[in-house]
């Protein structure tokens, strides 16, 4: 398959316009332009400014992803005899593309250990399993999960049921893809996500984009990257994969870039993975050597400067250039761009966070900003480019194993309650327990755990290990298939636009939107809060405590009696109240900086000395990534080929034309690819411009090869480093 010249264009107007003719031009545009947020990524669409409109209210905002997951939503409903007619073992062997298109979930299904096949229950059943299970389950034997599609209304009653019930196992997705970035700048500035908003990355002279392909997974900032360039800006790319959509990218809204393309990355720098501290170590040095450090910056706002330049001065030019695999001269020109730019923005995906140093990775990027002043103004700072169109929202509500003191004391002092304060478990800590029988339940609001999690062999026994999980999804996923319990339970949901009420969903930038739902496509499904809220009664009232609780979950049915209840608990989220009346979306306070003045106790921003991890892996190794493809959003799969790549399928390995030559391998060779997790066979060897010693394959199939290790203190697995041999 023929790689494309550049990324966007045609090619994705053809998709759109197949799409189209599939589930009909009236029913399609009527769904992208409703008043609802983007189901895909957190750069944020839509919501009360209409369909397809950022956060800067530029239309038409749209692209090949979001159609995809609109699409998804609009395929029939699956009928029993589907589940009849496939066998549990015969859903095994479907793709993650296969099972997404199988069609939507409209019934509750059930498969208990002795079943071969899922059987369709009604909701009464279903309600009364679950809460049956929670009867006979200890409160630190259940553990709570979130995806980031669910709205911020379903997050915040899923922890505020979660810690009721008595347990702080209570966590979501972004534990494995951005927490390194959370736990990194908090340690820095006090506030875990974006700094900026979209109008300041609108306006910045220079941007660094680190471990990540936004043209396939974020397409609609390569419109703001293209801005840059045409106003004489520059983008420096930093991957160690040469991305065709980061070189020149087809803008398909702007006529001129539609024809001609649009270049984007001013300089493309390829280090080896895991080479970023080594990188930006290089690049702080050249910038201490020129003198070019904002010293009043410096002096005035942050607080460690002095060891971290001396640990800057120290290392050498040869570590840096052998840790990092870049020329000092390399990174002597991005020293050229970065004194010469007044406004930067940094902006990082999972290459940087998908590391046993991920945390570090992020506190070398923060390090770097704060050395020229970089954050704390207009137009410049720090942005962790989020997946998932509302996994900051999630997490915001509080969907996580420790809850920030403030929510915590509002919690209690709002409701009158008493929170548990034993330890809460993140994901994998979740995942270990179950291996370890400790945990005997699991509660899934939307996601895919077992997909999403790295060692699949590992996760699948550890699911397998437990009692009872419940799956809350629109589509089935490979989690139905390999990530079964003794009982298991899948209950279909809404999509967001055929919500009955109103929900809310929070961007990247920080910013709240309000999406009005819609009209139900098929009959079945429920929404997540009413299911929440149904076995919260149900639980509550079979242990006869509702009472003592005084909250009302029939009234906590209601989205606007959540958003009270958000609105005087979670800090910054006050304005969320008002919203239905005065359809006011709002960025949430406190979080982005246009002053030199942090969250830190001291208000300073703090400079984190960034030891250079060893550069791994013996001669006949190499240092794999896993990745997503352009046909995928995270372990959603809706195309096999991943047209950026020239790839037709999923099952190869990208690996440089040296790396082929010198391990004596031929293009389309079938290997076997081993790691410490486990092995792939029959794996298709394929050329690619990937940095020497460094090798490529697809998330999630790629994940029985990846070690269940995470970063010490985000928890978030290494996805991006895993030590391989081909043979
Ligand atoms: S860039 Fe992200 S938010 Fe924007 S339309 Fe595409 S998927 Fe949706």
């Amino acid at each position: 398959m023929k790689p494309v010249k550049r990324g966007g264009g045609w090619a994705a107007i053809w998709y759109t316009l197949r799409m189209a003719r599939r589930v009909g031009w009236r029913q399609l545009w009527n769904a992208m332009r409703a008043k609802n947020t983007c189901k895909t990524c957190a750069l944020g669409m839509g919501g009360q400014a209409g369909g397809m409109r950022n956060e800067a209210g530029h239309w038409p905002e749209v692209c090949k992803k979001s159609f995809q997951a609109m699409v998804a939503d609009m395929q029939h409903g699956l009928r029993p005899e589907f589940f009849a007619r496939f066998s549990i073992e015969e859903l095994k062997a479907l793709s993650p593309r296969e099972l997404e298109w199988c069609g939507r979930l409209t019934a509750p299904l059930y498969a208990g250990p002795k079943d071969r096949h899922y059987r369709v229950i009604d909701w009464e059943q279903a309600l009364d399993r679950i809460v049956r299970q929670l009867r006979e389950s200890l409160p630190d034997q259940m553990f709570f999960y979130a995806s980031g599609r669910s709205s911020n209304e379903a997050g915040f009653l899923l922890q505020l049921f979660a810690r009721l019930y008595g347990t702080n196992f209570v966590n979501n997705c972004s534990y494995y893809c951005h927490q390194s970035s959370g736990v990194g700048l908090t340690d820095a500035l006090g506030s875990g996500t974006a700094t900026v908003t979209l109008d300041d990355v609108e306006g910045a002279d220079l941007f660094f984009l680190i471990g990540g392909n936004p043209a396939s997974n974020h397409p609609r900032l390569m419109r703001t990257l293209m801005n840059i360039r045409r106003r004489d800006g520059h983008v420096i790319v930093v991957n160690p994969v040469k991305e065709v959509g980061l070189v020149n990218f087809s803008v398909p809204s702007d006529l001129w870039s539609l024809l001609f393309g649009s270049k984007i990355a001013s300089l493309y720098v390829q280090p080896h993975i895991g080479g970023d501290i080594a990188l930006l170590t290089g690049l702080a040095k050249a910038i201490l050597a020129r003198e070019a450090q904002d010293r009043a910056f410096i002096e005035q706002a942050t607080e460690g400067f002095d060891a971290f330049a001396e640990h800057v001065r120290a290392t050498s030019w040869e570590a840096i250039e052998k840790n990092s695999g870049v020329a000092r001269a390399t990174i002597e020109e991005m020293a050229n761009y970065y004194v010469a730019a007044r406004n930067v923005i940094f902006g990082w995906t999972m290459g940087i966070t998908h590391h046993e140093h991920g945390v570090a990775n992020v506190h070398a990027i923060v390090n770097t900003a704060l050395l020229r002043g970089m954050v704390g103004k207009p137009r410049a700072g720090l942005l962790p480019i989020r997946g998932h169109s509302n996994v900051q929202g999630v997490g915001s509500m509080g969907v996580a194993p420790n809850l920030k003191q403030a929510i915590f004391d509002n919690l209690e002092k709002v409701l009158g309650i008493r929170l548990p304060t034993a330890p809460g478990l993140d994901t994998m800590g979740c995942i270990r327990a179950a291996a370890d029988g400790k945990v005997r339940a699991a509660f899934c609001l939307g996601g895919n755990l077992f997909g999403s999690n790295p060692d699949a062999r590992f996760a699948e026994r550890a699911l397998g290990n437990l009692d009872f999980i419940a799956y809350l999804n629109t589509t089935l996923n490979t989690s139905h298939a390999w990530g079964r319990a003794r009982e298991t339970l899948i209950l279909p949901v809404l999509a967001r636009d055929e919500e009955p009420q109103k929900t809310t969903q929070e961007s990247m930038f920080n910013f709240v939107r309000l999406s009005d739902g819609g009209p139900a496509r098929l009959s079945g499904p429920r929404s997540e809060v009413a299911i929440i809220a149904e076995v919260a009664r149900r639980y509550f009232d079979s242990r006869r405590i509702s009472e003592a609780l005084d909250l009302d979950w029939t009234k906590l049915q209601d989205h606007c009696a959540i958003r009270d209840l958000i609105a005087r608990i979670i800090p910054g989220f006050e304005a969320i109240r008002d919203l239905d009346q005065n359809g006011k979306e709002f960025q949430i306070g406190g979080r982005t900086f246009h002053q030199p003045r942090f969250n830190t106790p001291n208000g300073k921003a703090r400079f984190h000395v960034t030891a250079l991890p060893p550069l791994c892996g013996e001669p006949n190794q190499l240092r794999l990534m896993t990745v997503r493809s352009e046909g995928q959003f995270n372990t959603v799969v809706y195309e096999e080929e991943d047209i950026y790549r020239g790839q037709e399928r999923r099952d190869v390995i990208l690996l440089n034309p040296e790396d082929i030559r010198r391990l004596g391998l031929k293009v389309d060779q079938r290997v076997r690819v081993t790691s410490a997790a486990g092995e792939m066979s029959n794996i298709l060897v394929r050329p690619f411009d990937i940095k020497q010693g460094n090798a490529l394959m697809y998330y999630p199939e790629a994940n029985v090869l990846v070690p269940a290790v995470v970063d010490p203190r985000s928890k978030t697995p290494a996805f991006k480093s895993v030590l391989v041999t081909v043979s």
